[in-house]
């Protein structure tokens, strides 16, 4: 039997922890920058709102499990709150925290009509069958439905949920109120009211900024992309199609590098049948750490938050960093990497695709009625361009990196909202 001996060294500081203290690190440059006084500062910090929940799962052995469940509105002042569910198993109120921060500044800086908000349970869907996975959603949903609705609070997918969730969400969600309610969650397939484009939303606006940030023709720029899942296989794939070379990919499986360019469609057939793109046999095996490292022109890391901090950011050798998953490099990282004259294209710009298709879901359920893939798409681009232009002249103009710069908008249009509104009572 172990004996707990109770331990001098300070906590860990987790991962969430390290997400939530580069949130607040970007929140108070970007409120200096705009010399915004210590309450609005604060109140900037502050979630609006913030609730955990328990969930108990019955698993299919009959075995009662209960996992922690949490849904954070950080700011509601621009709009309904706004945010993807994510299930992994090491999430927590203080990653979920940041994430909702996040999605409040990323709102505002595309200007779409939206608070901040996200939601997590802490457990590997993986581990569970499709039915665990439904009671699991539809109990958590019951937890968390005095939070959201559509003029309240949407959710959509994140990391470990897909549209099968979100058609999930929207029943259990209409079920309690007695009819159907499409706009209650975005993300949702075709037959419950998706939007056309929204499946492939992030990676597209993931591969706008890309090109609008190189500013040369992408025909031969070799990319490496961290990631194979939603957003950063059809990342590579778009890529691909706009004639860069896909040098490199990875999941958690393991990672592939062909110096002549990958072929993406082939790979993701693999990795579809496989369940990760190890082992696909047109490329040379790379080990996971050094896909980050690799001497590319472009790097977009479309996994998990903190995955290049201040330990590998001085190997990194790509010349344009396109975040394409929220949170990927630390505040020491971003430091290190600017300083050796990489660009880095911020999630909250680079991966706004998703939230941006969304919102034109939810604009389409809210009026019944659907509008075709290209109207979408011009949407879309029309809204990441204006976006990215306004940073990029912000950042020219202030001497700020593109990050700083996104954050001084997105920080600022929030603030200016709360002015305006003034404090009740
Ligand atoms: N989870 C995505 C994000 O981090 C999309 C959120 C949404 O569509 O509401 O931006």
């Amino acid at each position: 039997m172990s004996i707990m001996v109770p331990s001098k060294t300070p906590a860990l500081i987790t991962p969430g922890r390290q997400a939530l203290d580069s949130a607040l690190h970007q929140l108070h440059q970007a409120a200096e920058h705009l010399g915004l006084d210590h309450g609005l500062r604060t109140m900037l910090a502050t979630p609006r709102r913030s609730l955990t929940v328990s969930v108990p799962v019955r698993r299919e052995d009959g075995r009662l499990d209960v996992v922690q469940g949490f849904r954070v509105q950080h700011n509601v002042s621009r709009g309904p709150a706004k945010g993807g569910i994510r299930f992994h198993p090491s999430t927590d109120i203080h990653e979920v925290t940041a994430l909702a921060m996040w999605m409040t500044w990323k709102c505002a800086l595309v200007g779409i009509p939206y608070g901040g908000a996200k939601g997590g349970v802490a457990v590997d869907p993986a581990t569970l069958t499709v039915r665990e996975q439904e009671r699991l959603t539809r109990r958590y949903v019951n937890e968390i439905l005095p939070l959201i609705g559509p003029e309240k609070d949407i959710p959509a997918p994140d990391v470990g949920t897909d549209e099968q969730t979100m058609a999930w969400i929207m029943d259990t969600y209409s079920v309690s109120a007695g009819y159907s309610v499409p706009g209650v969650v975005t993300g949702k397939p075709m037959t419950l009211g998706g939007s056309l484009g929204r499946a492939g939303a992030t990676s597209r606006g993931v591969q706008i900024a890309a090109l609008a940030a190189l500013g040369r023709s992408p025909e031969g720029v070799s990319v490496a992309v961290q990631g194979f899942g939603k957003v950063g296989a059809l990342a590579a794939q778009y890529l691909a199609d706009a004639g860069c070379k896909v040098v490199a990919v990875s999941d958690a499986g393991g990672a592939v590098h062909a110096d002549g360019g990958l072929d993406i469609s082939l790979l993701r057939a693999w990795a579809a049948e496989h369940g990760s793109v190890r082992g696909y046999p047109h490329a040379d095996e790379l080990p996971l750490d050094d896909l980050l490292e690799l001497d590319v022109d472009v790097l977009v890391p479309a996994a998990l938050e903190g995955a290049i901090t201040e330990a590998n950011a001085p190997r990194v050798r790509a010349r344009l960093i396109v975040e394409g998953a929220n949170g990927p490099l630390t505040p020491e990282a971003d430091e290190i990497v600017n300083a050796n004259g990489t660009t880095v294209v911020p999630d909250i710009l680079a991966n706004a695709g998703g939230v941006i298709v969304s919102y034109l879901e939810w604009v389409q359920n809210m009026q019944a009625y659907s509008w075709s893939s290209g109207e979408v798409e011009v949407k879309l681009r029309d809204l990441m361009e204006n976006a990215f232009d306004e940073v990029r002249s912000l950042a020219g103009a202030r001497g700020l990196t593109l990050r700083q710069a996104a954050h001084v908008i997105g920080v600022g249009r929030v603030a200016e909202a709360h002015q305006m509104r003034g404090l009740y009572p």
